[in-house]
């Protein structure tokens, strides 16, 4: 056996972590290779559970699980499914004993916290006990550890990576990334040394299922579609089991499906899901499980048996719902299955033969797991803290985002600045300009959504960027920009490019979406597609009208001397026409009429118009004057400075006060690292 000689002068390592629902590990490279930790119970494997005992001890791992039918209340199972959630998202959500804080009140609320009796915890701070202890186990091995790489399921939302990001923090880890669990996955699986193909990421663990659609492109690889469900997992087949075990040991009067799990003793619910699990894994290799467990009327032991064929038929409508999310999958990313050249396995609970069967039968081919499916996703965290923290530039990794980012514009209609499925890190911008005079202040409303109008949207954040000069409509020029970080947050700056006053917000969404809600979403959007687009296309015609009626009022005080009394009344009848339309149309069509009418009634009149702003150049005023004028000319803005005063002028009901320019314009960020290895 050879001993490692501690060298002080060794640069720190840098250490991955799968921090998962059911169980974590840590990993690093040790000569290219990644290697998994041994973690304070001498395993690999680190079951996600904290014990907090009564005198303050708190205890992770198997010796935290031991504790999970002896005291219940105290010990926190599955908290990753807690991340980043309110109180109110939790309503019914129970998979241990224990039990939620009441909050205080609506800002105790925004998080959730475990009452252990006398104190609570958030779950920030329960995983943060996870990681301390998969960090104390890596410095005893490594003596000194650099960053950290986490990994996080595809579909965490804001929330839910910012609160992973500050348990990682509190934990003492200089966090340098967190990475989406199926990329590590391909990593690990050192897809980028292949040079093309299409593959898809299945990782059924026991909380999360994740299933992502990656290409390789010479030897770059890139994050086509992400889907999958945070509530459906390994865990979800216990409960399965469990209340089958319930009604042989008596509960529900022997009727699976009439037992209440919230009249079960805590301590029953706790003994019964541990040997749940135990059957599910002996069905892995074996046709049947045969177990004893305590009668409920204390009379001695019952029997259970479950066969491998009533737990497949049992799991079937899971394995329906993962079928579900692969196919949308697949459809986002505008793949065919047969074009697959592999599937990867990831997840402990991909070892259940009946999985195996189900996603060979999906994809019609025989999936990959080569690699031990439990490792997988820490072996990937580890080699890209690895290549991170030599700053190599060995791959390139993308990720998308999986809704539409945008903010609302007048009318309420919304303006995507970031769409759905576009790769991150990336970067966007859009000008926008004011829309009327004097505005001192704009409302920004970030909305996240695939709806035409920002009240079918999740509203993300609203901010006010105050203290813009007043200028006439049309002149201030609001640069939004959006960035989206490599771990998935999003930051919006507004600035007036005029003034360079400039606000920067990063939003942090108090409630999480869960993968449901996001389903929900994007269902919404396909059924209201058509109905959507015609409203959106009736507000921006309307809000058009509204913009030229204000425009060509302006030009009639300034210039009304140069219309005779037969133009005079046919503008007038115009604008009428246009006020009337604007008001009460349905169609888009009645609007832009109205607007052509207007435009053809004011026709020779802005030339007449531009004539003037031309001699008045000539006179002395400054070019760029007439350059504006030459625009207003149309009728669509003067250079009335005098109007300043008007203070913001608001259609009713609308938050909005600005709409958009026509200088939308992207700039990609680049990406992670180079391109190839
Ligand atoms: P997570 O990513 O949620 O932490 P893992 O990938 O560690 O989860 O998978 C844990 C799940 O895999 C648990 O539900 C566990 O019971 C299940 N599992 C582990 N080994 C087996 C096995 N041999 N047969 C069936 N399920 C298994
Ligand atoms: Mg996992």
């Amino acid at each position: 056996m050879l001993l490692d000689i501690y060298d002080p002068k060794a640069p720190p390592k840098a250490i991955g972590i799968d921090l998962g629902t059911t169980n974590s590990i840590v990993a690093y490279v040790r000569d290219g290779h990644p290697v998994a930790l041994i973690n304070c119970d001498g395993q690999e494997l680190l079951p996600s559970v904290v014990h907090y005992a009564d005198h303050g001890q708190v205890q992770v791992g198997r010796t935290a699980q031991s504790y999970v039918s002896r005291d219940p209340e105290r010990t926190i199972v599955s908290v990753k499914r807690f991340m980043g959630k309110g109180a109110n998202d939790v309503a019914g959500e129970r998979l241990g004993a224990y039990r939620f804080a009441r909050p205080a009140n609506e800002d105790d609320a925004r998080v959730v916290r475990f009452d252990l009796g006398g104190r609570t915890v958030s779950p920030v701070e329960v995983s943060a006990e996870i990681l301390k202890s998969l960090a104390g186990s890596a410095r005893d091995q490594l003596r000194s550890v650099g960053g950290a790489v986490i990994t996080v399921p595809a579909y965490f939302d804001d929330a839910q990576r910012q609160a992973t990001k500050d348990a990682g923090k509190l934990a003492g880890l200089d966090v340098l990334r967190l990475l989406n669990e199926p990329t590590a996955a391909a990593l690990a699986y050192g897809l980028e040394s292949k040079n093309n193909g299409l593959f898809v990421v299945f990782d059924l663990g026991g909380g999360t299922f994740d299933v992502t659609v990656l290409q390789l492109d010479d030897g770059v690889f890139q994050v086509k579609s992400t889907g999958g469900d945070t509530a459906l997992g390994g865990d979800d087949m216990d409960q399965i089991i469990a209340k089958r075990l319930l009604a042989s040991m008596g509960y529900g009067n022997g009727d699976a499906t009439q037992i209440d799990v919230e009249s079960v003793p805590p301590e029953v619910v706790g003994l019964v899901l541990g040997a749940a699990r135990d059957v599910k894994h002996r069905l892995t290799d074996e046709e049947r499980a045969v177990i004893q467990l305590p009668r409920r009327d204390g009379k001695g032991e019952a029997t259970c048996v479950i066969t491998r064929a009533e737990f497949t038929d049992a799991i079937l409508p899971l394995l329906e719902r993962a079928g579900r999310a692969c196919r949308r999958a697949l459809r986002d990313a505008g793949v065919q299955a047969d074009a697959l050249d592999g599937v990867i396995l990831v997840g402990g609970a991909t070892r259940v033969p009946a999985v195996k069967r189900y996603v060979a039968e999906l994809f019609s081919q025989e999936p990959l797991a080569g690699i031990d499916p439990d490792l997988v996703v820490a072996a990937g965290a580890a080699l890209h803290a690895d290549q991170l923290s030599r700053s190599s530039d060995e791959v390139l990794l993308l990720d998308v985002i999986p809704l539409s980012l945008g903010i609302e514009t007048m009318g309420g209609a919304v303006d995507r600045i970031l769409p759905r499925n576009t790769t991150i890190p990336a970067g966007a911008k859009s000008t926008f300009t004011t829309y009327a005079d004097g505005q001192t202040g704009f409302e920004i409303h970030v909305v996240q959504g695939e709806r035409e109008l920002a009240k079918d949207c999740r509203s993300l954040a609203r901010f006010t960027l105050r203290g813009i000069p007043a200028l006439p409509a049309g002149h201030a020029r609001l640069e939004i920009g959006f960035g989206i970080d490599e771990n998935g947050l999003l930051h919006v700056s507004a600035k007036e490019l005029l003034t360079g006053i400039e606000q920067t917000v990063e939003v942090k969404p108090s409630y999480g979406l869960t993968d449901e809600q996001v389903e929900e979403m994007l269902i919404d959007a396909l059924d209201h597609g058509e109905s959507d687009f015609e409203l959106r296309r009736l507000v921006e015609s309307r809000v058009e009208g509204e913009r030229i009626l204000l425009a060509t009022r302006k030009a009639l005080d300034v210039d009304a001397d140069l219309l005779d009394a037969d133009q005079r009344s046919r503008v007038d009848s115009a604008i009428r026409e246009l006020e009337q339309a604007t008001q009460s149309a349905s169609k888009p069509a009645q609007i832009e009429g109205a607007i052509a009418a207007l435009d053809h009634a004011t026709h020779d009149w802005a030339g007449a118009r531009m004539n003037r702003a031309i001699k008045g150049a000539l006179g002395g005023v400054a070019v760029t004057a007439v350059e504006k004028d030459v625009q207003g000319a149309r009728g669509v803005d003067v250079q009335v400075a005098e109007h300043a005063e008007n203070r913001t002028a608001m259609s009713p009901g609308s938050a909005v006060v600005f709409e958009t320019g026509d200088t939308l314009e992207r700039d990609d960020t680049p990406a992670v690292g180079a391109e190839r290895p």
